[in-house]
């Protein structure tokens, strides 16, 4: 192997936002020597909800990080409001009857101090290079040796380890340079941005709505602390080329709208709306090979009808690290191996994609979303059953099968 003791490592982690300061966190727990190489200097912002789910809390947990993260800015969120086209609503308590977890609450924390956090927690247990934008990956033998980026001077550096983690996000140099990028465009949403002050009733609460300005996408209003709310519109990316208005124009279309406006009267806008690319899990992309893994966005793990990414690749960032870390006792990098990462992370979260693909594609009819919410907003029973498939003690599986409308339409 090329390199000193200095540039050196058991694992090169590329990227420094949830999947990649998780790996090093995971990869510290059982000795690893790690570094994270990032193109940008912290705090930095992402264009995100903001949303922190359960199983971003689960992780946390397990990460023994949440007390901490549970004191930064932002709120914490105990209700998810869902409005219809038609704008009937319905609340789900995650402190519900059905929620037997632990966690009975998630959080909504701007990026750019969640990523801050949990990146300065990687530093203070890993090497890592900030302003280090890997352009290359070096290779000996054709096999992975390490890669190659400018640094913080601009000047070429090389950094050596048999296994690079790819965890640099939806437009993922590493998959690119695999030749894997093209692939992980195909089955993407758009979604855009903007921060606003001063939007009525904001609660304790993240509100999605299937408006018709957005269907088959939604707007979503998350309050994220100060009295500041994260406001977005997501839609498939095949709907965003369809459609001739900017997702800015259609922003402002569903604030403008009857329903909306008085919510935003006396609102402002703190930042410019940004929009970006959000790779779904609704495939099963090639995320692992040969002295290699991808991980998050750079593995297209995207909750297809949610649109949350942070909780799988954190998943990710600990399937990983069970296998880089069999690699490195093994001595055997072949994608004989890293292909058991691919295993591990479908037999956990395949599932669990497959029916959000399916529930996503369902979001395209109108009429179904009026009825199912309709009856939610008026009838407990329902609302118990979403409750209960939210806390995962009710398969979510069934809202794709016929019968649970008829059971909604009798109940
Ligand atoms: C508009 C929008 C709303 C969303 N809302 C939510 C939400 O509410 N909740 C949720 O859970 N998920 C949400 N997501 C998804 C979530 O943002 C992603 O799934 C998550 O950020 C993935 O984490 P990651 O670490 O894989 O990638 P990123 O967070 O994108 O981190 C990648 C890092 O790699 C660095 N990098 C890139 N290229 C290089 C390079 N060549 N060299 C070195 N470093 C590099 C980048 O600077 C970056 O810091 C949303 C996404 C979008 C676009």
């Amino acid at each position: 192997m090329n390199g000193n003791k200095s540039n050196l490592y058991d694992a090169i982690i590329v990227g420094g936002g949830p999947a990649g300061s998780c790996a090093a966190l995971y990869a510290n727990k059982i000795g690893l020597k790690t570094i994270i190489l990032e193109k940008s200097r912290f705090p930095r912002d992402k264009v995100c909800g903001d949303a922190l789910s359960g199983k971003v809390v689960r992780y946390m947990k397990e990460l023994e990080i949440l007390n901490e993260v549970s004191k930064l800015e932002g709120s914490t969120i105990n209700t998810i409001t869902f409005g219809s086209p038609n704008h009937k609503q319905f609340n789900v308590y995650l402190t519900n009857r059905y929620n037997k977890n632990i966690i009975k609450e998630g959080y909504a924390i701007k990026r750019s101090i969640f990523d801050n956090f949990l990146f300065n927690k990687a530093n203070q247990l890993t090497d890592t290079k900030l302003g280090f934008k890997v352009n290359k990956i070096l290779y000996n033998n054709k096999k992975i040796i390490g890669v190659e980026g400018l640094n913080n001077n601009n000047n070429k550096e090389k950094i050596y380890a048999p296994i690079i983690l790819g965890c640099d996000g939806a437009n993922s140099t590493i998959a690119k340079k695999l030749g894997l990028y093209t692939d992980l465009q195909k089955n993407s949403a758009m979604a855009i941005r903007c921060y606003y002050k001063n939007v009525k009733n904001l609660k304790n609460q993240i509100e999605l709505h299937f408006v018709d300005e957005v269907l088959p996408g939604y707007f979503w209003l998350f309050p994220v602390g100060k009295n500041t709310a994260n406001i977005g519109i997501g839609l498939s990316k095949e709907q965003a080329k369809k459609d001739t208005r900017k997702l800015s124009t259609i922003l402002d279309d569903v604030t403008n709208s009857n329903f909306f406006r008085k919510r935003f009267k006396d609102s402002k806008k703190i930042d410019s709306p940004k929009s970006w690319v959000l790779p779904l899990g609704r495939v099963k992309r090639i995320n692992y090979g040969d002295g290699f893994m991808l991980l998050g966005d750079a593995a297209g793990l995207i909750d297809p009808f949610t649109g949350e990414g942070i909780g799988n690749a954190m998943a990710s960032a600990k399937f990983a690290i069970k296998i880089a870390s069999k690699c490195l006792e093994k001595n055997d990098f072949s994608s004989k191996l890293t292909s058991e990462y691919n295993k591990i992370l479908w037999t956990k979260l395949g599932s669990e994609l497959k029916t959000s693909s399916r529930l996503q594609d369902l979001a395209n009819y109108r009429v179904l979303l009026n009825f199912v919410m309709g009856k939610a907003s008026s009838n407990k029973n329902v609302q118990d059953i979403i409750s209960g498939m939210l806390a995962k003690e009710i398969p979510k599986e069934r809202l794709t099968n016929p019968l649970f409308y008829l059971k909604i339409l009798l109940s």
